[in-house]
């Protein structure tokens, strides 16, 4: 760091450190401020599927995969009913595709393009993904090259509390708090907001998004809302406080993940009277709050061996079934018992569901089946999650933070889950991948703004 102060701060090791990375190959001083020692098996990125969508890449076009930022923006204007914003659905798109390649070759990660289980809303595969499947090993290879590199100073723990701006309303400074309350204060032109959202700020969560807020809260216990309090300080605007990422299917008794390539294979979802309850491939952020206003907020996935085959490259399917959340029976009938569901739901679903995936009748919920469920089946008991927040500050397509003018504040950036995304309001806009897309694409787009000047 050199003796005036760095030339980026990023505050939030998580997605943030895609900003810094980028930043520092691109010859600016780094410093990464993190508030969490235990952010590497903590925070949402090291939580996450490791599924990040990249439009038009070389891995969709060695594979013949047409795709186009016109092709995303559309199907973010489908999957939010309209109400997705256009202009950074398109600047992420335009971005990803190369973000991705950069992090194969620059960053040294092993990058493929998913093709083996199609994500729902998105018309073509565009989620690529490391072996593992799994944030751990993503933010462990992110944060291992961060620390070895030259231009990346780490200051952890320490809490980014205040943004200072000069007389012309540009950022010159950062205020940051150790956990013994000593404040810093650091001068830089530059500062990336990537402190995530505020989905473990419980009373913002009832006031924004009231019909998930009794959900399990399955995310990062540092999102308490940073960066949208500090940037709205600062004359920001903020939007989608409402929208968020649900999930319909944590494991009740490992709280894992049991993930949606269960449903997308062939997998239903049954309530507690054992009856399905909504078009299951519809995805799975909105079955959260569907899963959570059933009878006892709770339900089971219920698949068959080739589902539970079919899933196993996912770490977070494996470790769910190691924990022994998995139930198996040989009929239907046996799986009421096992379950303690009614039978003749539960015969009858799997009956109707089979003829469905046949095609001999109209599913009544209007989903496809990859295939019918053969016994003996699998069942899962399953809860409905809060996974983060998609409200926050409004950006442009520099990831510069915005007033309500639209006018950039002058070296403040805003990433993740502390900016506004693209999933519209509520729970169902969003698409596989809008997570770690604006984490990811918007950090790297800061860091590549702030190098250019
Ligand atoms: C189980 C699960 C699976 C998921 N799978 C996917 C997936 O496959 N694809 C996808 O796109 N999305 C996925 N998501 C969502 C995705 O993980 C998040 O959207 C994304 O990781 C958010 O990145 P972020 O950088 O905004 O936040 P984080 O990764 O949470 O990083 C924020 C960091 O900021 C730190 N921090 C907070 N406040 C401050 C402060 N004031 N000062 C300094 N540091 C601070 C925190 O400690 C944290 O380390 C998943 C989420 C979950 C829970």
């Amino acid at each position: 760091m050199s003796a005036d102060g760095p030339d980026l701060v990023v505050a939030g090791a998580g997605g943030g450190l895609i900003g810094a990375l980028r930043a520092a190959q691109s010859g600016l001083d780094v410093l990464v401020v993190e508030a969490s020692e235990h952010f590497t098996r903590g925070n949402n990125t090291s939580m996450c599927t490791a599924m990040i969508p990249g439009v038009g890449s070389r891995f969709q076009k060695e594979l013949g995969i047409e795709d186009s930022a016109d092709l995303f923006a559309a199907d973010v204007e489908r999957k939010t009913k309209g109400t997705g914003d256009q202009r950074l659905a398109r600047t992420l798109a335009e971005v990803s595709g190369e973000m991705v390649e950069w992090m194969a070759d620059e960053v040294g990660l092993e990058i493929s393009l998913m093709t083996d289980m199609h994500y729902p809303g998105h018309s073509v595969d565009r989620c690529h993904t490391i072996p593992e499947r799994h944030g751990n090993a993503l933010i462990d290879h992110l944060a291992r090259t961060a620390r070895s590199h030259p231009k990346i100073d780490f200051l952890v723990p320490a809490r980014l509390t205040d943004v200072e701006l000069d007389a012309d309303g540009a950022v010159c400074a950062v205020i940051v708090t150790d956990p013994s309350g000593a404040s810093e204060r650091i001068e830089t032109p530059a500062v990336l907001l990537a402190t995530n959202g505020f989905g473990a700020d419980h009373e913002m969560v009832a006031e924004h998004m009231p019909e998930i807020a009794s959900a399990t809260y399955h995310g990062s216990e540092t999102s308490r809302g940073d960066g949208l309090r500090i940037g709205t300080r600062l004359g920001a605007a903020s939007a989608y406080l409402d929208a968020y990422q649900g999930h319909g299917a944590l494991a009740a008794k490992s709280a894992t993940l049991l993930g949606w390539a269960t449903i997308m294979h062939g997998a239903i979802m049954l309530d507690t009277t054992g009856r399905r309850f909504a078009k299951e491939t519809s995805g799975y952020s909105e079955f959260g709050p569907y899963l959570a206003a059933r009878p006892g907020a709770t339900g089971w996935v219920v698949f068959d061996r080739r589902v539970h085959d079919l899933c196993q490259p996912f770490t977070d399917f494996r470790q769910t079934v190691e924990s022994g959340a998995e139930v198996w029976a040989d009929d239907a009938a046996a799986l009421a018992e096992v379950t303690g569901l009614p039978v003749d739901a539960v015969v009858a679903e799997l009956e109707e569901s089979a003829l469905a995936a046949r095609g001999h009748v109209e599913d009544r919920f209007g989903r496809e089946y990859e295939a019918p469920l053969e016994p003996p089946y699998a069942a899962v008991r399953v809860v409905p999650a809060l996974f983060h927040t998609q409200g926050g500050l409004v950006v442009d397509e520099k990831a510069r933070v915005v007033d309500a003018d639209d006018r950039p504040i002058p070296g403040l950036y805003a990433s993740g889950g502390a900016a506004a995304g693209v999933s519209g309001h509520g729970a169902g806009g969003y698409l596989a991948g809008n997570g770690l897309m604006p984490a990811f694409g918007l950090a790297y787009l800061a860091a590549t703004v702030v190098a250019n000047g």
